[in-house]
């Protein structure tokens, strides 16, 4: 079968398996939701779960962020993988939403990407998630699957991201929530669960593929 072709049913059928996918991030709104996702770094959303509901509760807008105390923040998030820098970024991150942008959470990669602690990845994980905008976002989960599948050879986060872009095209936003759960309870990182995998025809080697 030609690889193109292998490409459209491989969409497809992440697609409809994961037609209704959200992220298991808990927000409700555009800045707990940007919170949560630089928490999420490296660390598992289960975990960013717990601590937020008392950060969010102490600090409901980027206003009462912006001036916080480091030291009670860190405490807030202290079992958060790299807290220390993760509290120092929050609160860079609310001072510049603040002066830079009226006290408003940006809507477009470019100005959330000016932020303190939003790379690529992050700004498109936001903007995929709350707008359903169309950008994919490489995570481990994302970078592995990709891997696996032989959708990519790249050795990074974001060439791959490139490489989804291209043969995608669209619903990436979809598509990278379908790969995260995937990669999560199925195809995990350790023992991935090969025997009962829908997508199991096309898999080229379920080695531990982990981004640069
Ligand atoms: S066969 Fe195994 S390694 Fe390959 S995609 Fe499926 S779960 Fe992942």
């Amino acid at each position: 079968m030609a690889r193109k072709q292998q490409y459209i049913q491989i969409k497809d059928l992440f697609l409809k398996k994961y037609a209704n996918a959200q992220t298991e991030l808990h927000y409700n709104n555009i800045y707990e939701l940007l919170i949560a996702v630089i928490l999420s770094a490296q660390c598992t959303d289960k975990r960013v779960n717990i601590v937020t509901p008392l950060l969010f509760t102490k600090y409901p807008s980027t206003k009462e962020l912006s001036k916080a105390n480091i030291d009670d923040l860190k405490e807030i998030i202290k079992s958060v993988s790299f807290f220390n820098n993760k509290a120092k970024n929050l609160i860079l991150m609310a001072q510049s939403v603040e002066s830079d942008f009226n006290g408003v959470i940006p809507t477009n990669q470019q100005d959330l990407m000016k932020l303190h602690g939003v790379g690529q990845k992050t700004a498109n994980v936001v903007l995929g998630e709350f707008f359903d905008m169309n950008y994919m976002a490489v995570d481990t989960h994302v970078f592995r699957v990709s891997h696996r599948l032989g959708l990519s050879k790249s050795k990074t986060a974001l060439q791959t991201e490139t490489d989804l872009t291209k043969i995608f095209k669209d619903n990436l936003n979809l598509l990278h929530q379908a790969f995260v759960l995937f990669g999560r309870y199925e195809c995990k990182a350790v023992r991935p669960q090969c025997e009962n995998c829908f997508v199991k025809q096309y898999c080229k080697d379920s080695k531990n593929f982990k981004p640069q």
